[in-house]
């Protein structure tokens, strides 16, 4: 009893289209306690899909196969597949219907060309899966294999497609063959500010001897640990000795984001929060926005790339930006400031740097980044110099300002868990 992931398109392979198909499938196999043992991708021409097949069959009893199986000439998937188990293809009158209606509801009621019809064809003794979002339906082959049961899935590309398709009619009847097979369970939280191999040395020996395997992924604002293992309570107990080896880092079980438990703790403190972005031109703001129910909390925020901007906009005072730049301590503190103030609200977080490639200076080199936050009367300034391209700058600055946001907010800054600031300024140091 296994599962494996065949995805068929050239345009994956030249990297044209990201292959959201197979993360989508393994993650909604993971929800069921599922994970397969290979997924792999064949470029859109019949000797590759039916080499890829092979080497799938080889692993597993259950294949999923996304792509190829439209009315274009490179749409192969279904010929090849029914070719490799010596399947005849038919025309089912009442698929070739809908094929029928759905092409004439969108070409002014003409009929379907030969090729469209093509969608109408299934493998001798195959299931169609209705599709309710386009005109290829999605085909279920049950059939013996190197002495085997095998159940093969073929499901369109096209994500909108796809995805209802699978919750319907995949991922419950995968879950159901697999019954018995054993389930995996995956419980994962977020270690705050802490890098991956510092997690690993501080985690692997301590659950050496319990019945779970860890997986880290390294992220801006810290590493997603997960836990998984055959025994829901075992993982349970597991994360929890993860959780209190890490101390404050740790958000709670089941929380791999940032944003979500920044927003937790202004509701529970009922706080409202501002953003004043320079560099990041607006991206801590997106990121806070992608949570949804963030209203209740965020105002929103000033996109202020230009002097004259943090000036008028947050009345950062032009006498300051003279005299120490808008890449300074005294700007982000000024920005950070004059958000509360002028967008009236309990918290904020400013960032002001030089993203680079061009602008740095050797006094000011690309990759310099003030950051300050302040929750109520509470602020911190911190200088930072990160590393990397201009993307990796930016990237990295919203990450540390969510850190330092979340440090003040849950009273743990200062602690363990936040690499420091290259220099920490707090206003009564300056
Ligand atoms: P196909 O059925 O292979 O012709 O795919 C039709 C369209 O679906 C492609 O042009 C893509 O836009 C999309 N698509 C196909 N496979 C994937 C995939 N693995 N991930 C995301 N989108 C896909
Ligand atoms: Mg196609």
């Amino acid at each position: 009893m296994s599962i494996a992931i065949l995805s068929t398109g050239t345009e994956l392979l030249k990297g044209t289209i990201l292959n959201t198909n197979a993360g989508f499938l393994c993650r909604r196999l993971a929800a069921a306690g599922l994970r397969p043992v290979l997924e792999l991708t064949a470029g859109d021409h019949p000797a590759e899909i039916t080499a890829a097949l092979g080497d799938a069959l080889r692993a597993a009893d259950t294949v999923l196969i996304t792509g190829g199986l439209g009315p274009t000439r490179d749409d192969l998937t279904l010929d090849a597949v029914s070719r490799f188990f010596g399947l005849e293809l038919e025309i089912d009158p009442l698929l070739a219907e809908k094929v029928e209606q759905f092409w004439s509801r969108r070409h002014d009621g003409r009929r379907a060309p030969k090729t469209v019809l093509r969608q109408a064809r299934v493998p001798h003794g195959a299931t169609i899966l209705p599709n309710a979002n386009g005109s290829a339906s999605g085909i279920r082959i049950d059939t013996e294999y190197g002495g085997r049961m095998r159940r093969i899935f073929l499901l369109p590309g096209p994500p909108a497609e796809l995805e209802p398709m699978a919750e319907e009619s995949v991922i419950p009847a995968v879950a159901a063959y697999e019954a018995g097979a054993g389930h995996e369970y995956t419980q994962g939280f977020l270690a705050a500010g802490c890098g991956e191999y510092s997690v690993q040395l501080r985690l692997e020996k301590l659950l050496r001897d319990r019945p779970v395997e860890l997986a880290y992924c390294a992220r801006p604002e810290g590493t997603r640990v997960f836990v998984s293992g055959s025994a829901p309570a075992e993982v349970e107990a597991a994360v929890e000795e993860a959780r209190t080896e890490l101390g404050d880092a740790a958000l709670p079980a089941g929380s791999l984001d940032l944003v979500t438990a920044i927003a937790a703790l202004l509701e529970k403190r009922q706080l409202t929060l501002v953003t004043a972005e320079s560099c990041t031109g607006g991206r801590i703001a997106g990121m806070l926005t992608d949570h949804a129910g963030i209203s209740s909390v965020f105002k929103g925020g000033a996109v202020v790339y230009s002097n004259e901007l943090k000036h008028t906009l947050l009345g950062v005072p032009e006498e300051l930006l003279a005299r120490f730049g808008a890449v300074s301590a005294e700007c982000a503190e000024a920005m950070v400031c004059g958000a509360t103030e002028r967008l009236a609200a309990d918290c904020a977080v400013a960032v002001t740097g030089i993203a680079g490639p061009g602008g740095g200076t050797p006094e000011k080199p690309v990759g310099l980044v003030y950051i300050a936050a302040k929750v109520g009367e509470e602020l911190r300034v911190g200088e930072f110099h990160f590393s990397g391209d201009r993307r990796r700058v930016r990237e990295s600055t919203a990450a540390r300002a969510l850190l330092l946001l979340f440090g003040l907010l849950s009273g743990k800054e200062g602690q363990t868990f936040l690499p420091p600031p290259q220099k920490s300024l707090r206003p009564e140091e300056r």
